[in-house]
């Protein structure tokens, strides 16, 4: 995102300088006369650049697209009861409005380039890297555009193009009685008539689309028997009307055990990324996923007898109390808007009101059928090259998706309050600050593959887990690198990577691929996960910072390889098999 915003930064020097060179122009009368013939040699170059782009462009398209894996998003059907079914078909209608709402989110001109690509058979491919997008920019390749030549806006249509963040908050300032209407995440900022902004509430600006979904809403509430959902998509349908969207969302954290779990209406901010204020329109409707859970269930009931058993001096050691964000696992069925532009979401951890999560906590939901694609397009071709074949088939989908949910299990157990040397209580994330995303979900990846290897040796999986876990580990984490370890994600993974060379619990072979030592790894993940808990448990900013420079690097000879695996696809585009399935319900 940071990045993101230094383009705009950049876009707008350039803006600015353009509009400096017109001003300085007009100033003296005697350059106002313009040469006819230097103008159309001007308009004719321009013409020609503008070709030569096209041309350009259209040769990439399909380098663009290839990045994509059309991929079906199926489930079974055992688990899609028949009495769900016409509640299913309603929701799937009122999330269809999602992205037609976030079409026009992107920006209002989406319409009509959309049906200008339609109507060229020649377009097919623009047509298509479109509808990934949700519009003419890459959302892979910083939002360049790939048709129509036009720079995006960075407050997308939630702003006038022509408003500047200095002047949102001039603004503001002047009138601070707006302030709560022009910052809230529901609603667009127009210019008036005369000039001046004005804030415009949601369910002003997209009631074409919202009372059609609103009322679909309401007739799945009334096909349902499940308190919970009628209470939920009841609640919903009425934000769509009020503009109110914190009752629905207290509702939507009581859906915990519903068969049925949805999402639907204005969520994330990062379309906004001139202010990061406004929220986009996005679905996911979903069902439960009922041998999964169970299988968290077991977890859960096993959690403090991990937490006090973790590899840590045992002073040091303070089980957390309170309860933790609730995770499920659930199959998505379809989605829509915000969240299916560009790449697909393996999890959602909602609702985003602060007053709500204060109040209630969030949720995490897991999406076992999109993790299950991506482990099938991505995963498993990247491990292919990266490791040694015999033991590629102990890379498995049952342990990838344990570690991930081993790995949100582990976020909620180790240090959480802590006390400095001086006495202070704190909590690890202030003692730790910008290193602590880092060095927190470094932890959260090993002490997951502890706790594993620790239910394996209590029995509680059978052995032959043991070499799938680790051999999906390091599968995964090739996965995880492949675009460098910039961010938290990322450097943390390179952490548990080197360490593991370090100790020689990971090698790399004379073929150039890279191969467990099964023997060594529970001995190096418990010294790992010893030395994460004890920077955590002190509070230990410097011992952090070292940490990271010692171990946070990935090894050059490793990014070489991964930049070379350029036929391997990005990302997943859905094609969701229930459109289908569900003509003949
Ligand atoms: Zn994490």
């Amino acid at each position: 995102m940071s990045r993101q915003l230094g383009i705009y930064a950049i876009c707008g020097i350039i803006m600015l300088l353009i509009s400096c060179g017109k001003s300085k122009q007009k100033a003296p009368v005697e350059e106002e006369t313009v040469d006819p013939l230097a103008e159309k040699i001007a308009r004719k170059k321009a013409e020609e650049a503008r070709r030569e782009e096209e041309r350009r462009i259209a040769m990439d398209i399909q380098k663009r697209l290839a990045r994509f894996a059309p991929t079906k998003i199926d489930y079974d059907d055992k688990i899609v009861w028949d009495d769900l079914r016409p509640v299913l078909r309603k929701l799937i209608e009122a999330a269809q409005y999602m992205d037609e709402i976030f079409m026009v989110q992107v920006d209002p001109r989406n319409i009509e380039w959309r049906k200008k690509l339609s109507a060229d058979p020649a377009m097919k491919n623009q047509l298509r890297l479109f509808d990934i997008m949700f519009g003419p920019w890459d959302r892979l390749d910083e939002n360049k555009p790939f048709v129509f030549g036009v720079q995006k806006p960075p407050g997308a249509n939630f702003y006038p193009t022509d408003m500047s963040k200095d002047e949102f908050q001039r603004y503001i300032k002047a009138f601070p009685e707006e302030e709560e209407s022009f910052t809230s995440y529901f609603t667009v900022i127009r210019r008036k008539s005369d000039k001046t902004l004005e804030a415009v509430p949601y369910s002003d600006v997209y009631e074409m689309y919202l009372t059609p979904a609103a009322k679909l809403l309401k007739e799945a509430a009334a096909l349902s028997n499940d308190r919970n959902l009628k209470k939920y998509l009841n609640a919903r349908a009425d934000a769509f009307k009020s503009n109110e969207y914190r009752e629905s969302d207290m509702a939507w954290m009581d859906l915990g055990k519903s068969d049925i779990e949805i999402v639907i209406g204005p969520y994330e901010v990062y379309e906004d990324a001139l202010m990061g204020l406004k929220a986009a329109f996005e679905a996911f409707v979903c069902i439960r996923d009922p041998e999964d859970s169970k299988k968290l269930a077991r977890i859960v009931k096993y959690i403090p007898e991990l937490e006090k058993n973790l590899p840590m001096p045992r002073e040091l050691n303070k089980p957390r109390t309170g309860s933790e964000s609730p995770i499920s696992v659930a199959v998505l069925l379809f989605s829509a808007g915000d969240t299916k532009a560009g790449v697909q979401t393996l999890a959602f951890n909602l609702p985003n009101d602060e007053v709500v999560r204060e109040k209630k906590g969030s949720k995490k939901v897991m999406l076992r059928n999109v993790a299950h694609a991506k482990f099938d397009q991505i995963l498993i071709p990247i491990a292919k090259k990266m490791m040694i074949e015999e033991q590629m088939k102990n890379v498995t989908f049952e342990a990838f998706m344990n570690h991930t949910l081993m790995h949100e299990t582990a976020h909620g157990i180790g240090p959480g309050m802590i006390t400095l040397e001086d006495g202070t209580e704190t909590e690890v994330s202030k003692a730790l600050q910008d290193l602590y995303p880092t060095i927190e979900e470094a932890k959260a990846d090993v002490l997951g593959l502890w706790s594993t290897n620790y239910l394996i040796n209590k029995k509680v999986y059978p052995e032959s887990f043991r070499h799938e876990v680790f051999s999906t580990f390091l599968g995964g984490f090739f996965r995880s690198v492949r675009f460098g370890a910039h961010e938290a994600h990322g450097q943390a993974n390179a952490i548990q990577f080197n360490y593991l060379m370090a100790k020689k619990a990971v090698e790399l072979t004379e073929e150039g691929v890279y191969k467990i030592n099964y023997e060594e790894v529970p001995v190096a993940i418990e010294e790992l996960a010893r030395d994460l808990l004890l920077i955590e448990a002190k509070g230990d900013y410097e011992g952090a910072k070292k940490f990271i420079k010692q171990y946070g690097e990935l090894p050059k000879q490793l990014t070489e390889k991964l930049a070379s695996l350029t036929d391997i696809p990005v990302d997943i585009v859905p094609e969701y098999t229930i459109l289908e399935k569900m003509k003949s319900w």
